[in-house]
C-alpha cells in the first residue's frame, strides 16, 4: 500500500517526475563520500516553482520531511535522507536559464542548472561566472545555494553568498518568497534572502537565482612555485597580493605529502620540481589583459619576492597539468585508502602556526596519520586531510583527529568549516565548538520558517 502522499504525488505529477523504483533511488541515497545510506518514500522532481510549492504543500499536510537535493555532491552528507518518512526534492527538472543581462551583468536561472552551464551560458554572452569547484560538472545551482559554495577562485570573486543578488524559494508551508530582485542595493529592512544561503535546504527550496556577472577575461597566468615552509607559502601571497592587486585569482597551497600521492597515482601529470617540495604554491592571475602580459606580471613579481624555483605554464595545455595537480589530489588520496577529511578556516597569518601545532600533536597522538594539506590557502581556507593505513578504524580514527585538530583550529581563531558546511557529519563539532547563541538563535530561526521541523531534519541543526 504506497503512502497516501506518493498516491497524491502520483496523480499530481508526470510519471518521470516521481520516482519510487528503487534501483533508480538508491543513487541518491548515498552521499557523494558514500559514508551515509540512507532511505526515503521516493523523490520528485518539479518542473516549475508552482509544482514544488504543490508538492511541498501536500508534504507539509501529511508531515512528510522534505530533503532538497541538487547535484548531491555534498561532503558532509548534507543531501542525503536518513528517514523513511522523508520525500527527496530534486532539482533536476528545474533547468532553465531564465534570462541573461549582459547590460546589467546578471543571469537568472533554475535551481537544477549544472554551474558547468550557467558559465558557459555567461560566456556566450561575453560575460564571467566566476565560480569554479572540483564539482562543476554536477553541481546545481541550488545546492550551490544551499552549501554557500566557494571553490577556487574565492580570493577574487567570493563565494556563493557574494554572488548571487536575488532568490526565489518555496517554504515549508508551500509559500512562495518572491526575491528574485537584480539589485544590487536594497535597502529594506531583514536581508530574508541572505538565510537561504548556507542554510543548507533547512529553511526552504531554493527555486531560481539572480547571479552576478564578471567582465570576460582576455587573459591567464599560471605559476607553481616551490617553497620550503608555510612561513614563505603566507609571505609570498603577503607580497604578490600586494604586488599584483585584483588580478590575483586564486592562490592554492599543495604540501609535499600530497604532492607525493599526485607522483604515485596520476604519474601521467607532470610534476615540474626536480625533488618534492615541502609544499608548492599554485598561483592564478587572470584579467582584461592578454596572457603575455599577464605572465610577464608575474614573473616579475616573482622575481621581485627572490621565489625563483618556480614554473609558469606557457599555454593552456601547461596550465592545465598545473591545475590537475590541484585538482586530482582528492582522487590520489582516494586511491592511496582511507583518509579523514577536514574543510578548516583559519585567519591567514595563524595557518603556519596551526599547521606546525598540529604536525607536533599529531606525532604525539596519532603518528601514523600523513597529513595531506591543500586549498585555498589565500581564503583562509585548508583541506587538511589525514591519510590513514589501509584497515584503519576510520570512525575511531576520525573521533581522535577531530578532537584534536578542532581544539587547534578554535584556539587558533579558525572553525571547522569553511566551504563544506555542516550537513549531517559535523552537527556534533558545531554544537561543542561554536558560539551556543549563534547555534540557540539558528534554532529560533529555523522554528519561524519551519516549525514542524520537515524541512531536511537532522542537518545543520
Ligand atoms: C570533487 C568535489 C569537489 C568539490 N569542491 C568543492 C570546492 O572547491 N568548494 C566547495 O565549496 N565545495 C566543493 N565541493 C562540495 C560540493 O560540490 C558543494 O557543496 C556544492 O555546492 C554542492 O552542490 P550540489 O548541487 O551537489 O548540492 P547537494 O549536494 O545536492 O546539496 C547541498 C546542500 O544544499 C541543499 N540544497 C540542494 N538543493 C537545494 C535547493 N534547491 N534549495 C535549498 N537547498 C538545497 C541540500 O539539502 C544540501 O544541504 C566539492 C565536492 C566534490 C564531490
Amino acid at each position: 500500500m504506497p503512502h497516501p502522499l506518493l498516491s497524491e504525488l502520483a496523480a499530481m505529477l508526470p510519471a518521470s517526475s516521481l520516482l519510487t523504483d528503487p534501483e533508480k533511488l538508491a543513487p541518491r541515497l548515498v552521499d557523494a563520500r558514500k559514508r551515509l545510506h540512507g532511505q526515503a518514500l521516493g523523490m520528485a522532481l518539479p518542473a516549475s516553482t508552482e509544482q514544488a510549492a504543490q508538492i511541498i504543500a501536500r508534504c507539509h499536510a501529511h508531515g512528510v520531511a522534505v530533503v532538497p537535493q541538487a547535484g548531491n555532491t555534498s561532503l558532509v552528507g548534507g543531501a542525503t535522507p536518513m528517514s523513511g518518512n522523508a520525500l527527496i526534492l530534486g532539482c533536476d527538472r528545474l533547468n532553465t536559464i531564465r534570462h541573461v543581462d549582459p547590460l546589467g551583468y546578471t543571469l537568472t536561472a533554475e535551481a537544477g542548472c549544472v554551474l558547468d552551464d550557467l558559465k558557459q551560458a555567461a560566456e556566450a554572452a561575453d560575460r564571467l561566472f566566476p565560480l569554479w569547484l572540483g564539482s562543476s560538472g554536477s553541481a546545481r545551482l541550488g545546492g550551490l545555494i544551499g552549501s554557500n559554495a566557494g571553490g577556487m577562485q574565492v580570493q577574487r570573486y567570493g563565494n556563493m553568498r557574494e554572488l548571487r543578488l536575488g532568490i526565489e524559494a518555496v517554504l515549508p508551508d508551500g509559500q512562495v518568497f518572491r526575491g528574485l530582485h537584480a539589485l544590487r542595493k536594497r535597502n529594506a529592512g531583514y536581508d530574508l534572502k541572505q538565510l537561504f544561503i548556507g542554510a543548507e535546504g533547512t529553511l526552504g527550496f531554493v527555486t531560481a537565482a539572480t547571479l552576478r556577472l564578471f567582465p570576460a577575461e582576455s587573459g591567464h597566468a599560471t605559476a607553481l612555485v616551490a617553497m620550503e615552509s608555510a612561513e614563505q607559502v603566507l609571505d609570498l601571497f603577503a607580497q604578490t597580493k600586494t604586488a599584483l592587486g585584483e588580478v590575483l585569482t586564486a592562490y592554492e597551497m599543495i604540501n609535499g605529502a600530497a604532492l607525493g600521492l599526485m607522483a604515485k597515482h596520476f604519474p601521467s601529470i607532470a610534476q615540474p620540481f626536480e625533488t618534492t617540495p615541502a609544499y608548492a604554491v599554485l598561483i592564478a592571475l587572470s584579467g582584461a589583459d592578454n596572457d603575455t602580459a599577464l605572465k610577464e606580471r608575474l614573473m616579475e613579481s616573482l622575481l621581485a619576492t627572490g621565489y625563483y624555483d618556480a614554473v609558469i605554464a606557457q599555454d593552456v595545455d601547461q596550465s592545465k597539468a598545473l591545475w590537475g595537480l590541484r585538482e586530482h589530489i582528492p582522487a590520489a588520496q582516494n586511491r592511496q585508502g582511507p583518509s579523514i577529511k577536514h574543510d578548516l578556516a583559519l585567519p591567514i597569518s595563524a595557518i603556519a602556526t596551526f599547521i606546525d601545532a598540529a604536525a607536533e600533536a599529531l606525532q604525539r597522538e596519532l603518528p601514523f596519520a600523513q597529513p595531506v594539506i591543500f586549498g585555498h590557502v589565500g581564503d583562509g581556507n585548508l583541506h587538511y586531510n589525514l591519510g590513514l593505513p589501509a584497515g584503519a578504524d576510520l570512525v575511531d580514527q576520525e573521533r581522535k583527529a577531530n578532537s584534536l585538530l578542532f581544539e587547534l583550529v578554535a584556539r587558533h581563531g579558525g572553525d571547522i568549516s569553511a566551504e563544506h558546511g555542516i550537513g549531517r557529519l559535523r552537527i556534533a563539532a558545531a554544537d561543542a565548538g561554536h558560539d551556543p547563541v549563534e547555534r540557540a538563535l539558528m534554532r529560533q530561526i529555523k522554528a519561524v520558517f519551519d516549525p514542524g521541523s520537515l524541512f531536511n531534519p537532522g542537518v545543520l541543526l
